[in-house]
C-alpha cells in the first residue's frame, strides 16, 4: 500500500494560533531523519507491523523503550514484518534503538517498560524461538531486546508475584517471567510500576522541565494530587470471575511532558463498559481526562472498538493521533469516525498509523483516505523548550529512516 504522500510532494501547514498547525513547508524527497539533539524530547512509534514498541528518548538522552511486540499472528490477519522476516520484530526494534540512541552516547536502554502482558507488547513464542544465551528463556520481543541492548531497569505492572487480579497464564508470559527471574538473579533492575508517580521515570540528569507521570495502572489512575491514585476496581470478591478485570485493563498508562508539550499513551487501556454494565472499566476514560488535554494520543488498544469512547476523545483533543496499528482489526471504523470527529472537539488534527492493511483500508477508505500516513515510523521531536513539535513519518522497509512526512506544530 502507498502512504498518502509520496518522496515527490511538499508538506505545507498552516495558521499560526496556537493548539493548530503553525507554518511549515518543507521538502522531505532524499531527506533523513535528523539525529536527536540535546534538550530535546524524541519519541519513535516504531513500525514493525508485529505490535507495539515506542522509544522514548528523553531532553538529558535518558531511553525508555516502552513495550516491545512481537506477535505470531498470520499474514491473513497480522501485517507483515518489516523490515522483512530475515530478523524477529525484537531484533529490529534493538537495532532501531541502537541507531537512533547513538546521537546520545549510550548504547542502553535506562528503562524497559512493559504496559501489561500480552505477546503483542512483550513477544510471543514458539518453538522457533531461540534461547537465551543469558539465562533460561526464549528470545522473542522483549528478551530479544534485552540479549541486544543492555536494559537499566525493567518495570511492569505486576513484579514480584504477577498475581493480580490473575496471574497471567500462556507460553509468553512464562518465558517472560523466567526472564524477570533471570535479571534478579543476575542482579539486574525490575521494579514494579507506581501509579500517579511522577518521579519513577525520571531522567538521571539534567534540569529540563520534563516529567513522566504514570497515569493509569492495574486499574488505579492518578488522583490529579501529588502522587496518589485511586482504584476503580471493586473489591474483586465482589465479582464473578468472568468478570474480573482482563489484561487490557490492567495497562500502565503514561502523561509525558516538556514544558507546554504533552503526549499521552495507555498501552490497551479501554473505556468499553458492556454499555454501562461494568462502569468500573473504564479506566481509560478516567485517565484520559485527569491527563488532558494533550498535544498527542496514541489510540489506545490499537484504535479497537473498545478503546476511545467520546469522552477520551473530548478529554485529550490532540493535534496528532498515532495508532499504534499492526492487526487487521486496527483501527476500528468508529474509533476513527471519533479521532476525525469536529463536534468532540473543534481545530485541525492528523492521524497516523503505523502499519494499516489493505483489507482495513478498503472496509474503513471513507476514513482511512483522511490518514496522514497508513504505514511508517510515527516521530514526534518537541523542541527543547516544548513550545513546537515535528512530526516525521519515516519508511520501514528498511533502515535508512528517510523522510516520507513532515509537519511542525505549536504546542
Ligand atoms: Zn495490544
Amino acid at each position: 500500500m502507498t502512504a498518502p504522500l509520496n518522496r515527490r510532494h511538499f508538506v505545507l501547514g498552516l495558521l499560526a494560533a496556537p493548539l493548530a498547525l503553525r507554518a511549515a513547508t518543507a521538502a522531505v524527497e532524499d531527506q533523513h531523519l535528523p539525529p536527536w539533539t540535546p534538550g530535546c524530547l524524541d519519541i519513535h512509534h516504531i513500525a514493525t507491523g508485529r505490535g507495539s514498541a515506542t522509544l522514548v528518548v528523553m531532553p538529558d538522552g535518558t531511553s525508555m523503550l516502552i513495550d516491545a511486540g512481537a506477535t505470531n499472528n498470520a499474514l491473513d490477519v497480522s501485517a507483515a514484518p518489516m523490515p522483512d522476516a530475515s530478523h524477529r520484530p525484537g531484533e529490529w526494534i534493538a537495532r532501531y534503538a541502537q541507531r537512533h540512541l547513538r546521537a546520545t552516547g549510550r548504547q542502553q536502554l535506562d528503562y524497559l517498560l512493559v504496559t501489561h502482558i500480552h505477546p503483542d507488547h512483550l513477544g510471543d513464542v514458539n518453538d522457533a524461538a531461540p534461547l537465551s544465551a543469558q539465562g533460561a528463556y526464549r528470545l522473542s520481543g522483549v528478551t530479544d531486546v534485552a540479549e541486544l541492548l543492555p536494559v537499566g531497569l525493567l518495570v511492569d505492572r505486576g513484579y514480584p508475584a504477577y498475581d493480580f487480579p490473575l496471574r497471567p497464564g500462556g507460553r509468553y508470559a512464562e518465558n517472560y517471567y523466567a526472564f524477570v527471574q533471570s535479571r534478579v538473579q543476575r542482579g539486574l533492575g525490575v521494579a514494579a510500576i507506581r501509579a500517579g508517580s511522577a518521579s519513577q521515570l525520571a531522567m538521571r540528569g539534567g534540569s529540563a522541565p520534563f516529567s513522566i507521570r504514570t497515569v493509569a495502572a492495574n486499574g488505579e489512575v492518578w488522583t490529579g494530587s501529588g502522587e496518589q491514585a485511586k482504584s476503580m476496581f471493586p473489591p474483586l470478591s465482589s465479582l464473578a470471575r468472568a468478570d474480573y478485570p482482563d489484561e487490557n485493563v490492567c495497562s500502565i498508562a503514561l502523561k509525558i511532558s516538556l514544558g507546554k508539550f504533552a503526549y499521552f499513551t495507555g498501552g490497551d487501556l479501554t473505556s468499553y463498559t458492556h454499555d454501562g454494565e461494568l462502569p468500573w472499566r473504564d479506566v481509560l476514560g478516567a485517565a484520559a481526562k485527569v491527563a488532558g488535554p494533550v498535544n498527542v494520543a496514541t489510540a489506545d488498544h490499537h484504535g479497537m472498538f473498545d478503546g476511545l469512547s467520546g469522552d477520551v476523545v473530548r478529554a485529550l483533543r490532540p493535534q496528532a493521533w498515532v495508532i499504534p496499528s499492526w492487526h487487521l482489526a486496527h483501527p476500528d471504523m468508529l474509533q476513527l469516525e471519533r479521532m476525525l470527529s469536529q463536534r468532540l472537539y473543534p481545530g485541525p488534527r492528523e492521524v497516523y498509523a503505523t502499519s494499516l492493511m489493505a483489507a482495513n483500508h478498503l472496509v474503513n477508505r471513507r476514513l482511512t483516505s483522511q490518514l496522514r500516513s497508513r504505514d511508517g515510523h510515527v516521530v514526534v521531536r518537541v523542541a527543547p523548550d516544548g513550545a513546537s513539535y515535528t512530526v516525521y513519518v519515516t519508511g520501514n522497509g528498511d533502515e535508512d529512516d528517510r523522510l516520507k512526512w513532515v509537519s511542525r506544530h505549536a504546542s
